[in-house]
């Protein structure tokens, strides 16, 4: 597939996972916390990838083990709320203890504050944001551009409506999808890079390269997955109607650890490409355009 040619400066790839329970909220078991870490541990050495791993953090007690392993192999430990309740529909008191009290978690038992943030179900408001900037967090990634549509590379938000540009120091992050594609839902690269499969993910990623070209020489593309997403859960019992079950759980299990890699593989064989943590792209990215 062509792409090459359309990078004109540097590419950077971000991936974020969202560490949560099995198909989060509909169960309450984390197999893909304890299997799928893992898995995608495995594959991360083996290509060399370091990425951000954002943490729910009221399942980190019955799962340290396997959690402290993200630490050891190198990858940021950055949060996902509390306890995944939608934040953007919360009163502002119950998002403003939430994000204190998940902080407090995370900065306890990873030693280690988190910077990186990413919001239940991507739903962030511009309370939200602004509480997280007075946490001196230096990076959220809850933007979806297959929602939101206007924003197709990173901004500082404005203190009025998080979804424009202004002067906050929290650096967004907008997650990536096919600005060309109007349905939000078809244009979304999740979860078709597993049900459809890699070729739907790199056709999409083209075109937002594409989309970035109108605006400059860098390029971001920003990932949103889950570890629950590399253990097979087509057969788990869940209570939900067969065409979502199909959605939210096709392709979990080896199709998506073949998908991941082919999609990464290809991905590192394009010029000038870096894969980085969250953290460490906000660096990158303060030092290419100065707030
Ligand atoms: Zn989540």
């Amino acid at each position: 597939m062509q792409f090459g040619a359309l990078i004109m400066g540097n590419l950077y790839v971000l991936i974020g996972f969202d560490v949560e329970h099995d198909a989060e909220p509909f169960s309450d078991t984390c197999e893909g916390v304890k299997k799928g870490i893992p898995s995608i541990l495995n594959v991360l050495d083996e290509l060399d990838i370091q990425c951000t791993f954002n943490i729910l953090a009221n399942i980190i007690d019955d799962n340290f083990d396997v959690l402290k392993q993200i630490k050891t192999h190198g990858h940021e430990i950055g949060c996902h709320s509390y306890d995944h309740e939608a934040l953007a529909f919360l009163s502002d008191e119950e998002i403003h203890w939430r994000v204190e009290k998940a902080t407090e978690v995370i900065q306890k038992k990873f030693g280690e504050r988190p910077v990186t943030f990413r919001s239940p179900y991507l739903l962030g408001n511009t309370f939200l944001i602004k509480k997280l900037n007075e946490y001196h967090y230096l990076l959220d990634s809850s933007y979806l551009i297959a929602h939101h549509k206007t924003q197709v590379l990173p901004y500082h938000q404005s203190e009025i409506d998080w979804t424009s540009k202004g002067e906050l120091n929290l650096l967004e992050l907008p997650v990536s999808s096919d600005p060309y594609i109007d349905d939000p839902e078809k244009s979304d690269l999740w979860p078709w890079w597993r049900i459809i499969g890699a070729k739907d993910a790199k056709l999409k990623i083209n075109r937002l390269i594409t989309k970035q070209n109108e605006y400059g020489k860098i390029n971001v593309i920003t990932f949103y997955l889950h570890p629950w997403e590399f253990i097979n859960l087509e057969k788990a019992r869940m209570d939900l109607p067969d065409e979502q079950k199909k959605r939210i759980c096709g392709g979990t299990g080896e199709k998506a650890i073949g998908n991941f890699k082919d999609i990464l593989m290809w991905l590192k064989k394009q010029k000038n490409a870096t894969f980085t943590t969250m953290k460490a792209f906000r660096t990158i990215w303060d030092e290419l355009i100065p707030i």
